[in-house]
């Protein structure tokens, strides 16, 4: 029997679009002319569909980190669903098993254990890792609308292909489309692969997860990936106010509206805890007190 952990053959045929779409991208960029405003909408629908997968597929789907309606809880999985990263209760059980098990022997995506590109795309494309882990999701699958948009995960992305298709031509396909999907793909993998590799580990954690500013950057906050396998089930992962935190910056503005509520903040309490080096503010206070001690006895 296979170890979940040990590196498989990508399943080829399958994977054909995958690929296609990386072609196309390529290819395409060279063929249609280019235009600030076709490169203004893929990033749009990066950083929209980004939103979707942070937003959405991560912090509430596998994490639970806010509260939402019923209504969001479709729309967030309907722009994440455009990603085209497969099913949200798929991605979302897998995610939770990956925080069960990171970089452990079993964690199906570790750079630690199965080497940089399988934890940054071999995972994906394989098909022992096809099925939806229902046992770890039983509080998202009693949502009718979510299973069925889980398995019917192409319609998202080819009505927003076909869309573009429709209103801006060949031009707006490559760029919108392919162009910002590719970016998207590896933006988002990075923080299965990268985000265990580079960066500085400021808590101490079973795993190797990392924070890094560049990928924070990237993927919409998803970068401060320490700060997020030390408290998972938080709204915001950029824990202090120099950290940038996209999704989060959106998320409060949501509250404000009334979108969202209950976003969870992590226990100061615990975060020193974790510290793997007490904070400058922290080292100052132990100063100060032992001062105080001194002078007293
Ligand atoms: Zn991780
Ligand atoms: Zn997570």
């Amino acid at each position: 029997m296979n170890h979940p952990s040990q590196p498989l053959p990508i399943a080829m045929k399958r994977s054909i679009p995958f690929f296609a779409v990386h072609l196309a991208a390529l290819a395409g960029v060279f063929l249609v002319p280019f235009s600030w405003s076709m490169l203004a909408l893929c990033a749009g629908l990066y950083y929209l569909r980004m939103f979707g997968i942070t937003a959405g597929y991560h912090r509430y789907f596998s994490h639970r980190a806010y509260k939402t309606h019923r209504v969001f809880q479709f729309v967030i999985a309907w722009i994440g669903t455009m990603s085209v990263q497969k099913g949200v209760l798929w991605w979302a059980a897998n995610h939770r098993h990956h925080h069960k098990f990171s970089d452990q022997p079993n964690d199906i995506h570790s750079p630690i254990q199965s080497g940089f590109w399988w934890s940054h795309v071999g995972w994906i494309l394989n098909e022992k890792n096809d099925p939806v882990r229902w046992d770890q999701i039983p509080d998202l699958a009693k949502f009718p609308e979510l299973i069925w948009l889980n398995n019917h995960f192409l319609i998202p992305p080819v009505l927003l292909a076909a869309t573009l298709f429709a209103v801006g031509g060949w031009s707006a396909f490559i760029w919108g489309f392919c162009v910002s999907t590719v970016a998207l793909w590896h933006g988002t993998f990075t923080i299965n692969s990268l985000s265990h590799v580079f960066g500085s580990r400021r808590y101490q954690t079973t795993d190797t997860s990392r924070n890094n500013f560049w990928l924070a950057l990237i993927t919409l906050g998803e970068g401060w990936h320490n700060n997020h396998h030390t408290y998972m089930s938080s709204a915001n992962q950029g824990f202090f106010w120099w950290e940038v935190d996209g999704s989060f910056y959106l998320l409060k503005t949501l509250s404000w509206i009334g979108v969202t509520h209950d976003l969870r903040k992590p226990p100061l309490k615990l975060l020193e805890s974790k510290r793997i080096q007490p904070s400058r503010f922290a080292r100052r206070s132990l100063l100060k007190m032992e001062k105080l001690v001194k002078s007293a006895s």
